[in-house]
């Protein structure tokens, strides 16, 4: 097994509940099997999420592919995902049909990220998203009060009518605020809050009004584990392969998720091509599945590496070649 660390600016740096991006340290897991196939995977750590950059090198640097599940979640994402990508180009066929899906599929629907803005940008930034052909935004809400977040989320709607609005308060109001919220945002039909009330209350999803506008927890699934989320009163699931630890444990929660009766939502960590390639194969996986937050890769300045999971019209291209992603390999950005 090869490791290789690497580096890749973002184009602007990036707000994030979890401060500001600038930059995606990583690596790149290269292992080749006995039949001659090679696989690629990324480890992509992001503090907050998963293990830090070192602990990440440090795991990688010890690891057996078949000690996998012994691996931190950036580690075991590269060499599960390395694992993956062999054994579908010895399969030949593309990682999503590796991964069960049985028919070609072309593409994945993808949101728009419109982030935090005031009524006027919101309302450009979403006018732009509908001329690109989007049928889903997202906004990032809660870092301001709920009157302004009602604001913006006019603003969309206004320039909008018809397209899917999903919010994410990246675990930023109290239960009383929540309430307030789902009341006033059932208003612009809001589709979906993202961890409205804080990771660590669950329980809290109970007590907010059923207005209409669904719930979807991101990081509370760190926290509680999917068993006590399956049964949590939520509508829909955000599924981080990166942070779960591989596209295979992503896509089992996914497949657990539909059984409960919630929807999943395949997104990254601002994760490298290689990983997010990954993420769209997921997504790819899932039956009909709904928009996802895949469109990440023009984030990232990826010098001369095409992107492999390329965004038009609201959806991503899925890599129809043999493995993961074509087999590109890393000399660009390594
Ligand atoms: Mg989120």
């Amino acid at each position: 097994m090869n490791i290789q660390s690497f580096a890749l600016d973002l184009h602007e740096p990036l707000a994030t509940a979890a401060g500001d991006i600038a930059r995606r340290e990583g690596f790149l897991v290269t292992l080749d099997e006995d039949d001659g196939c090679r696989g690629v995977g990324e480890a992509c750590p992001l503090p907050g999420w998963t293990e830090s950059y070192d602990e990440c090198r440090d795991a990688l640097a010890d690891a057996v592919p078949a000690d996998l599940d012994t691996l931190p979640p950036a580690a075991r994402h590269g060499v599960a995902l390395a694992l993956l990508d062999a054994d579908a180009r010895e399969d030949g066929v593309p990682l999503y049909r590796h991964l069960g899906r049985d028919e070609r599929v072309e593409t994945v629907p993808v949101n728009a990220t419109v982030g935090d803005a005031p009524p006027e940008p919101t309302r450009e930034r979403v006018a732009d998203a509908v001329r690109e052909g989007y049928t889903c935004v997202k906004l990032k809400a809660a870092n301001r009060p709920l009157a302004a977040d009602v604001e913006r989320v006019a603003a969309a709607r206004e320039v909008a009518p018809d397209i899917e609005i999903r919010l994410d308060a990246n675990g930023g109001w109290t239960r009383d605020t929540a309430t307030r919220a789902f009341e006033t945002l059932a208003t612009f039909d809001v589709s979906y809050v993202e961890q409205p009330l804080p990771a660590s209350d669950l329980g809290g999803f109970a007590a907010l009004p059923n207005t209409g506008v669904g719930i979807a927890l991101d990081e509370g699934l760190y926290e509680h584990g999917i068993d006590a989320v399956l049964d949590s009163e939520i509508t829909h699931l955000v599924l981080k392969p990166m942070a779960l630890g591989g596209p295979d444990i992503a896509l089992e929660l996914a497949g657990l998720a539909r059984g409960a009766g919630i929807e999943p939502v395949v997104t990254t960590t601002i994760d490298g091509p290689i990983a997010r390639a990954a993420a769209v194969h997921v997504a790819a996986a899932i039956p009909a599945v709904s928009a996802c937050g895949l469109a990440t890769g023009s984030l990232l300045a990826t010098g001369e590496m095409p992107d492999p999971a390329p965004v038009t019209g609201g959806v991503a291209a899925v890599p129809q070649k043999d493995g993961n992603t074509p087999a590109v390999l890393p000399a660009d950005y390594a």
